[in-house]
């Protein structure tokens, strides 16, 4: 009788450990999903891209579950303090204004700002050629930093980075601000537009973390030299970029 209700009381335990194993934590990623090919909607209306391969392969090693939360780009850093959120990827580049309020992960990606205009358009190649004119860009951005730099410009912001695009298109702006590789996808996507100048900053990427959460950080860290040497990042870098 004393065995049996030993070997219950042990079978039990190993059901809950086990049950308890299989509900796995939730790793919440802020993102701005209409950042491509990092992050963006498909058909389904499904957020992926290269930051979310790059957050489901951190989740996989951490063994979390991965649950993506689209917000607007300016909002990410105020939702890490707020713990709405453990990690932002959002092609987000390492700024010394933004370290002041979050820490940064090692970087990930190497990027730079370009201008685009519409087609039509021939004076405008270099940022000295923006004096005076409309720059639509998109809010909270190091584009919308770049913008500010110059004489006279007039900005105008947007939440989401379609909609600066858009500015331009409908002939309401001059010129747009933006990372190179997201320019590249939207011209062409979007008829009668083209990047006009040179890449003109250097900026690299890296994942926002909430200072206090040093742990996470560090695991994030882990991971992403697993996924440098492993092999995996050429494997999704030639997957998106190519
Ligand atoms: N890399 C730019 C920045 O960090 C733009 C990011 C974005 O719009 N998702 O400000």
């Amino acid at each position: 009788m004393r065995k049996f209700t030993f070997f219950t009381v042990l079978l039990l335990v190993c059901v809950l450990v086990i049950s308890g194993c299989g509900k796995k934590e939730t790793l919440k990623i802020g993102t701005e999903a209409t950042f491509p090919p990092f992050e963006f909607t498909n058909d389904k209306n499904e957020v992926i891209g290269f930051d979310i391969d790059i957050a489901k392969v951190i989740g996989e090693k951490l063994n979390k579950e991965v649950e993506i939360i689209n917000m607007d780009f300016s909002g990410l850093v105020g939702a890490l303090n707020a713990n709405q959120i453990d990690l932002a990827i959002a092609g987000m580049t390492i700024t010394p204004e933004r370290k002041k309020n979050v820490n940064f992960s090692i970087p990930y990606y190497d990027a730079s700002q370009v201008i685009v205009v519409r087609d039509d358009e021939t004076i405008i190649t270099t940022r000295n050629d923006l004096l005076g004119k409309i720059i639509a860009v998109q809010m909270g951005t190091t584009g919308a930093d770049a913008a500010a730099e110059i004489s006279n410009a007039q900005i105008k912001q947007f939440g989401k980075v379609n909609e600066a695009f858009l500015e331009l298109k409908n002939k309401r702006a001059d010129a747009v601000i933006i990372d190179a590789p997201v320019a590249k996808e939207y011209i062409k996507n979007i008829s009668g537009i083209k990047i006009a100048s040179k890449p003109f900053t250097e900026e690299q990427y890296g994942i926002a973390i909430n200072k206090k959460n040093t742990e996470l950080l560090e695991k994030v860290n882990e991971a992403l030299n697993e996924i440098f040497n492993s092999g995996k990042y050429q494997e999704l870098y030639d997957s998106w970029f190519k």
